[in-house]
């Protein structure tokens, strides 16, 4: 009876089942304004004894200037960084209203964090900085300020994360840059995860990065079927074979009221959690 169930404990350990929270942790950024969503994030933070800076950039919405708020995490020491990050920022609609943003981009700032809590201790050859990107959604404008910014020049490598909110496949912005591209390979073997690349990726802060000449990739996850139509999209051009109106759903969920919690899945959350401290720990590896 006793070996069944540490069979059976063992069995649990091994599907690792959502973490308790998480769900919690990303409806918690459903909010009215993007105030209450930075308030949420900054709770979270302290909840978790991450230390963090806000740096602000000047920004701006519909012409108008807007100061915006990148939240930065700084782990260990190093001369260059490697950054893990993703948007807290949500999508305003077209009737003004902030979408509940969840898919994007809610569960990928709580899996980043998750990341942070276990990488917190870690030894690593770099300095991590865990970087929550604002106004992603008004033009990348958080990303590329902190890429015209001082720290710039010593980023090695950028591994961001947007739409992780559902499904079983994580797919990537296949980088240019040999040995990131390598250290994802090794990231998604030890996280045994099927990574898919695309040639073509949905445009998110990496690009930023990719103007400015550093290394860097973007993660999102969604069902086999919808990331393989995605790449489709993205990737086939004529030869696709999709009709002309169509469009995978999560392009037709993100933006949108439908970006609710009913979308997410809080397995696939820890997963990219997972599969995030896995990409660091391999990017790391790569020593420059
Ligand atoms: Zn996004």
């Amino acid at each position: 009876m006793r070996a069944l169930l540490t069979g059976l404990l063992a069995a649990c350990l091994l599907a690792a089942p959502a973490m308790a929270g998480t769900r919690e942790d990303v409806a918690s950024f459903v909010q009215p304004t993007q105030d209450g969503r930075l308030a949420a994030l900054e709770a979270l933070l302290k909840r978790e004894g991450l230390a963090y800076e806000i740096q602000t950039f000047p920004g701006s919405e519909a012409g108008k200037s807007r100061q915006g708020r990148n939240v930065v995490i700084t782990i260990g020491k190093g001369e260059r960084d490697i950054l893990l990050t993703a948007h807290w920022d949500a999508k305003v609609m077209k009737d003004g209203a902030l979408a509940d943003a969840v898919v994007d981009n809610a569960a990928s700032v709580v899996a980043v964090i998750q990341a942070a809590r276990v990488l917190k201790g870690a030894k690593l050859h770099h300095r991590l900085r865990i970087i929550l990107f604002d106004q992603e959604e008004l033009g990348l404008l958080g990303a590329k300020a902190y890429a015209a910014g001082p720290d710039a020049g010593r980023v090695a490598a950028v591994i961001n994360f947007d739409v992780n909110g559902y499904g079983d496949t994580p797919f990537f912005a296949d980088p240019t840059d040999p040995a990131l591209a390598k250290a994802i390979r090794r990231a998604c073997l030890a996280a045994s995860e099927d990574c898919l690349a695309f040639g073509a990726y949905p445009p998110s802060d990496n690009l930023a990065f990719r103007k400015i000449g550093v290394p860097e990739t973007s993660f999102s996850y969604l069902p086999a079927r919808e990331a393989h139509q995605l790449w489709l999209m993205f990737n086939a051009g004529q030869t696709s074979g999709l009709p002309d109106d169509f469009h995978p759903r999560i392009l037709g969920l993100i933006h949108t009221p439908d970006d609710t919690m009913a979308a997410v899945d809080p397995d696939t959350v820890d997963r990219a959690g997972r599969l995030a401290v896995e990409l660091v720990r391999a990017a790391d590896a790569n020593r420059r």
